[in-house]
């Protein structure tokens, strides 16, 4: 038997994989610095503002997706009517891809980004600082843990990752 937090396991391997997986996503997210932020220019003041806000980097690329890719990254989108709008936005220029680390980092980074629309993000937000509308919203942030997971997962490696 194997007692994890309050719970008891009867299949301690499975429970530990199971744990370690938990434990590890519930401190990091992923993010994107979208293509309206890094052509102008704001890549380095955006992570600047994420380092301060505490966060630390445990994987970054700068990369282009290919409208197949921005597809696959937003298929959950894919019935709204700003679906393509989203994906030839997502291709048209190199994002900046990383994975934050922080205790509580999922909700702690959607705060530090802010509202979807940056007309409605908090003062002091990236979004709001950087952001010119709903739909060029200078980044993203993961909704949940399981997603910050599967997102992570699109863009590293294990190798790739520390
Ligand atoms: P997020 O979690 O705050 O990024 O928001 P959503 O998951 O609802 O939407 C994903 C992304 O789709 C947003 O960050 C925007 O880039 C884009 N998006 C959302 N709503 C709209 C919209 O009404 N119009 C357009 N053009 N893009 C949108």
């Amino acid at each position: 038997m194997l007692k994890i937090h309050y719970l008891t396991c009867s299949k301690p391997l499975l429970c530990l994989t199971f744990a370690a997986k938990y434990t590890y996503m519930s401190n990091r997210t992923f993010t994107m610095i979208k293509p309206d932020a890094t052509s102008k220019g704001h890549t380095g003041a955006i992570l600047d503002q994420i380092l301060k806000a505490g966060f630390s980097i445990k994987a970054m690329k700068w990369i282009q997706l290919t409208e197949k890719q921005a597809g696959l990254f937003y298929d959950i989108h894919r019935e709204r009517p700003f679906f393509q709008e989203l994906v030839d936005f997502m291709s048209s220029g190199p994002i900046v891809a990383a994975v934050l680390e922080k205790e509580n980092a999922v909700a702690d980074f959607r705060t530090l980004i802010g509202a979807t629309n940056p007309a409605q993000a908090e003062e002091g937000t990236i979004r709001k600082r950087f952001a010119a509308s709903i739909g060029e919203n200078a980044v993203h942030g993961s909704d949940s843990d399981e997603n910050a997971l599967i997102e992570a997962d699109f863009f590293f490696s294990k190798l790739e990752r520390y």
